[in-house]
């Protein structure tokens, strides 16, 4: 579906949860308003979403949140999708503490993709982030790597805390077949100075561009001779790709949330829970036509933290 901008909206980003068993600070720091879990939309609710957002077009899906993992009807809610047989892959994004544990049932549910967060190889300085060690994100990433045909990390970096993480992650990058990802730090939790990627990128002159895939992609892809995987530069704040924005999200407790750096949103939930189609297409159509050209303006406070939004 096309929106006012001429953009094609074709990506559900659906959120299963807001709860998270990590406490990272850019995301999740209490705010006292985690959602109760029931609040939550229930599988067949997710399942109804997602096949309305087919009919309209959309071929993408991604299930986050919060944690999807911590869903316990997560395999039921993955082969739902999957049934539904609209969406050209299915992919998640994690923190892959419960990965190493789920990863085939959830391939043989239809899962296709999986991207990792992941904000430092070094267990204190991931513990500073996450308030968790590191041992069982890095037994779910292996797993996921002998499992799934593509697996990408998702790397924040935030001054002072984890900056000398940069070097060990370019080194996972030449060793292991994963995109590593740096994404700027967008003002969607606590407090923390992020690094633009460029100051990054600066460091390693011996990663060259990658040919551009598709510009819905956010990330610019490099790598390097003898490199098995790339690293990618996701850069929302310091080089916007709005104007390439193919996304649509709907929250946990059922809020279509037009642009992540825009506090808007529009309920469907009532509609979504009476299997009320038909109403809940208008208000998605209507919701697609008012998309913000642009997020992140000047003084934006989002109300939102990003884990009760949907990375
Ligand atoms: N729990 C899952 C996870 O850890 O991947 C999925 C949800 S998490 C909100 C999704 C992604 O959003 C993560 O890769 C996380 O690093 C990213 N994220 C969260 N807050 C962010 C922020 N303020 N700026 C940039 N990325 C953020």
């Amino acid at each position: 579906m096309l929106d006012s901008y001429g953009r094609n909206i074709n990506y559900l980003r659906l959120s299963l949860t807001e709860r998270c068993q990590l406490r990272c600070s850019y995301c999740s720091k209490s705010d006292g308003k985690q959602c109760l879990k029931d609040r939550e939309l229930d599988k067949d609710s997710l399942i109804f979403a997602a096949e309305i957002f087919g009919g309209l077009g959309f071929d993408k899906i991604r299930l986050t949140g919060g944690e999807p993992l911590l869903r316990r009807d997560i395999l039921k809610i993955v082969s739902g999708i999957k049934k539904l047989d609209v969406y050209k892959d299915i992919a998640i994004t994690t923190n892959g503490v419960m990965l190493f544990d789920l990863a085939e049932e959830l391939k043989k549910a239809g899962l296709d993709r999986v991207n990792i967060s992941l904000d430092s190889l070094d267990n204190e300085t991931y513990k500073a982030v996450t308030g968790s060690s590191l041992d069982k994100t890095l037994y779910g990433i292996e797993k996921a790597i002998g499992t799934f045909k593509k697996v990408k990390l998702n790397v924040v970096i935030i001054k002072g805390v984890n900056d000398a993480s940069t070097e060990s992650f370019i080194s996972f990058a030449r060793e292991n077949p994963v995109d590593v990802r740096f994404i700027e730090l967008m003002p969607l939790g606590n407090s923390g100075v992020g690094v633009k990627n460029d100051e990054i990128l600066r460091s390693y002159s011996f990663l060259k561009p990658c040919k551009t895939e598709s510009f819905s992609e956010p990330a610019r892809y490099y790598t390097s001779d003898g490199f098995l995987g790339r690293v990618g530069f996701i850069s929302p704040m310091s080089a916007k790709f709005c104007k390439f924005c193919n996304r649509m999200r709907l929250t946990s407790d059922g809020k279509l949330r037009l642009c992540l750096g825009n506090n808007d949103e529009i309920s469907i939930a009532e509609e979504l829970k009476a299997k009320n189609g038909d109403r809940a297409k208008e208000i998605i159509i209507s919701a697609i036509s008012k998309k913000p050209k642009e997020g992140f303006e000047k003084d934006f406070i989002t109300k939102r933290k990003m884990n009760r939004i949907g990375g």
